[in-house]
């Protein structure tokens, strides 16, 4: 049987990992696992339900009736693709204000070890190098200036029709981050052996073929 291996991708919101990791698993023929998807995914029922996300019973009743999964690289909500409702910036932020919920975390934290457990996976979020899959054999923490996050996710948004100004991005990345960093519950942090990448000013290209290089050239 051929040896398993795992690459753990963290780092704030618009720093590329979802472009990077996919293009990666593509050139390695791995799974991509987008543990962001996952708490968008919450986030969506959440908002959808209306529940309220303080209340804890009203969150883990819906827990418990809820299932996550990816098949061929689309995130499934209870059996339904749901990949072209939770990229609004509504989604985004309630997938932060969900994913400091701990009955949330431990459910998806659980899901996505499972996932890694039998086949080679990249995987990204903001702390799978740190939580999630500890041990995993390659960890990279990508990240990029504010302000070019911010660029990134405005074009972005620009191209789907979506009307946020520049300004209005950058102060949704800049709260995403603070929230994303000191939340009590496993914040977004750089694990002591991953490897720093910082992407600003990097094409896509260089960044895909740095990371194979850390992933692979040691
Ligand atoms: O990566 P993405 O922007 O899609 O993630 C949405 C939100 O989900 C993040 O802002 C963060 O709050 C949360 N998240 C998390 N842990 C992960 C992945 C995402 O808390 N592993």
């Amino acid at each position: 049987m051929e040896k398993i291996y795992r690459i753990a991708i963290d780092g704030p919101s618009g720093a590329g990992k979802s472009t990077i990791a996919k293009a990666v698993a593509k050139e390695l023929d791995i799974d991509y696992i987008d543990t962001g998807a996952m708490y968008r995914a919450i986030g969506y029922k959440v908002w959808t339900e209306k529940i309220d996300p303080a209340s804890e019973a009203a969150v883990k009743e819906m827990l418990d009736r809820t299932d996550i999964d990816f098949v061929g690289g689309s995130i499934l909500l209870d059996g339904v693709d749901v990949g072209d409702k939770i990229r609004t910036p509504e989604m985004s932020r309630m997938a932060s204000v969900c994913s400091a919920i701990p009955a949330v975390r431990e459910k998806l934290v659980e899901i996505q070890r499972g996932m890694a457990a039998r086949k080679s996976v990249i995987m990204d979020g903001r702390d799978i190098g740190t939580n999630v899959l500890k041990d995993a054999e390659v960890k990279i923490y990508l990240t990029a200036s504010a302000e070019e996050r911010a660029d990134r996710r405005f074009r972005e948004l620009q191209e789907k029709g979506e009307t946020q100004t520049y300004e209005e991005v950058l102060e949704d990345i800049r709260q995403r981050d603070h929230q994303d960093m000191t939340r009590k519950l496993n914040p977004l942090q750089k694990a002591e052996d991953a490897v720093e990448l910082d992407t600003t000013g990097m094409t896509i290209d260089e960044v895909v073929a740095r990371v194979k290089e850390i992933a692979f050239g040691k």
